[in-house]
């Protein structure tokens, strides 16, 4: 496997409080990462450490084999890093396809794999909405929007920071569906989350977090067939 992303012996802080404790991981290229571990276990502070928002203080994070502790996050999306929050972001008096067109950027490679008619056959929902204000779309619509606005910006690798929070069962379900053909399309996944079922069918490893640190990793078979690591770290 050719790592796309590795983290090695990452400290992250806010301010005084220590976070994350010596976590490493990798991701390979066309992998789907999944993140778990319950609230406060530092799903979010990994992502945000990946990303820029919170640099760690110590230990090592590269892209490609760019090192990218110390760069701003804008110079890390433009290495092709696309990031979505937990708390979604859009343009609420934007319609939905002037939010997807204000996005539209080259990926670190200066390729545009992502065009509007791409993300309408993506989410097909999307495209019957199009000229609705962003404002006025559902939570689920809303996070659909999120992801399509972060794949015009030509991502390698998209971080979802749980995206199926708060979502209806059947969002999530459309949700996982349309997450699937993304990865099928060979798109590069990291995914923290704290829904299993969510992740079970789409991810191929497991890294579980708890107190800040890695408990566990492995392949997903071998996390889904293993019920005691799962009542250990996940109450699940
Ligand atoms: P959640 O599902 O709640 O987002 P998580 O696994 O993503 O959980 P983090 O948000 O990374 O967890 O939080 C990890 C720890 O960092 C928690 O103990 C949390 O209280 C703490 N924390 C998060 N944000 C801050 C902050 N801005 N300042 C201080 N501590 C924080």
């Amino acid at each position: 496997m050719t790592a796309l992303l590795e983290l090695g012996h990452v400290e992250t802080y806010y301010g005084d409080s220590h976070i994350l404790f010596d976590l490493s991981l990798e991701v390979g290229t066309g992998e789907v990462v999944c993140l778990l571990g319950r609230n406060g276990a530092g799903k979010t502070t990994t992502v945000r450490s990946i990303i820029g928002l919170t640099p760690p203080r110590a230990g090592r994070i590269t892209f490609r084999g760019h090192d990218l502790v110390g760069l701003p996050p804008f110079r890390i999306a433009r290495l092709g890093i696309g990031y979505v929050p937990e708390n979604r972001r859009i343009f609420p008096n934007l319609s939905v396809a002037e939010n997807l067109e204000v996005a539209r950027k080259a990926g670190g490679n200066g390729a545009t794999p992502w065009t509007e008619g791409r993300v309408w056959e993506l989410f097909p929902h999307l495209r019957d909405l199009r000229h609705r204000p962003a404002g006025r779309l559902s939570g689920g619509e809303q996070q659909m929007l999120t992801i399509a606005r972060t794949l015009m910006g030509s991502p390698e690798l998209l971080l979802l920071d749980e995206p199926s929070e708060g979502l209806a069962p059947l969002v999530v379900q459309m949700l996982r569906e349309q997450l699937t053909r993304l990865k099928a399309s060979g798109l590069t996944i990291v995914l923290a989350e704290q829904n299993v079922h969510f992740v079970s069918d789409l991810g191929d490893r497991v890294y579980i977090l708890e107190n800040g640190a890695v408990r566990y990793h492995g392949p997903m078979a071998d996390f889904l067939a293993d019920a005691e690591i799962r009542r250990a770290y996940l109450a699940v």
